[in-house]
């Protein structure tokens, strides 16, 4: 059996499968890439879904702030999302495991939910951020993704709920054995 959601205090942590773009969250988070320029896999899923104007705001942002470095993160408006907000983050390149991936990886989803907070979302949708073009290794990529998460709604107790949206088997199978690890370690 794998475990799809785990609560954590009042808040939620939920598991599903499918495509993000289709979130009826409050905000869902893109994984970009520093020049905010679009791409490939979810960036481009949520360029298209969304229309030009998410990345119009982007060109903005970059016009402001150069370039976003990994583990950081910035808000534009949803566009035609069903979402209100897009969360774009940086993940980090996977480069082996010794340049701090974890530390940024990590860093991604609490600002992310630091910036959900700041705009009032209760509900925020989340893809499997750098395991797809940025190479890092799913099975090490879902614990380091589901702990920040869960430690950081420990501690802010918001938003009510958080929802990874996996793509395709591998990553939803990856994600439901780690929350089921987690689950695990918190019972005990
Ligand atoms: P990164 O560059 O951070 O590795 P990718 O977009 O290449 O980002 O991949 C991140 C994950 O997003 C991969 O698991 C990929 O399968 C997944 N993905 C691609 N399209 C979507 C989508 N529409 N919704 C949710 N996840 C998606």
């Amino acid at each position: 059996m794998s475990s799809t959601f785990l609560a954590v205090g009042n808040c939620g942590l939920y598991l599903e499968q499918g495509d993000i773009t289709r979130s009826e969250t409050d905000a869902v988070v893109n994984a970009a890439n520093s020049g905010l320029r679009g791409g490939g896999g979810v960036d481009g899923a949520i360029h298209r879904a969304g229309g030009p104007e998410i990345m119009a705001e982007c060109r903005q942002i970059i016009r402001q702030i150069g370039f976003l470095p990994p583990g950081q993160a910035v808000r534009t408006g949803g566009g035609r999302l069903p979402a209100q907000h897009v969360i774009h983050t940086v993940g980090p390149v996977w480069q082996g495991g010794h340049a701090s991936e974890a530390e940024q990886l990590a860093s991604c989803y609490r600002t992310s939910l630091d910036i959900a907070r700041t705009w009032q979302c209760r509900s925020v949708a989340f893809p499997s951020i750098s395991t797809g073009v940025y190479g890092y290794p799913l099975a090490q990529a879902a614990p380091v993704a589901l702990r920040a998460v869960t430690a950081d709604l420990r501690r802010q107790q918001a938003p009510d709920k958080v929802i990874f949206f996996l793509f395709d088997d591998r990553s939803y199978s990856a994600y439901a054995q780690a929350l089921e690890q987690l689950a695990a370690e918190t019972d005990t």
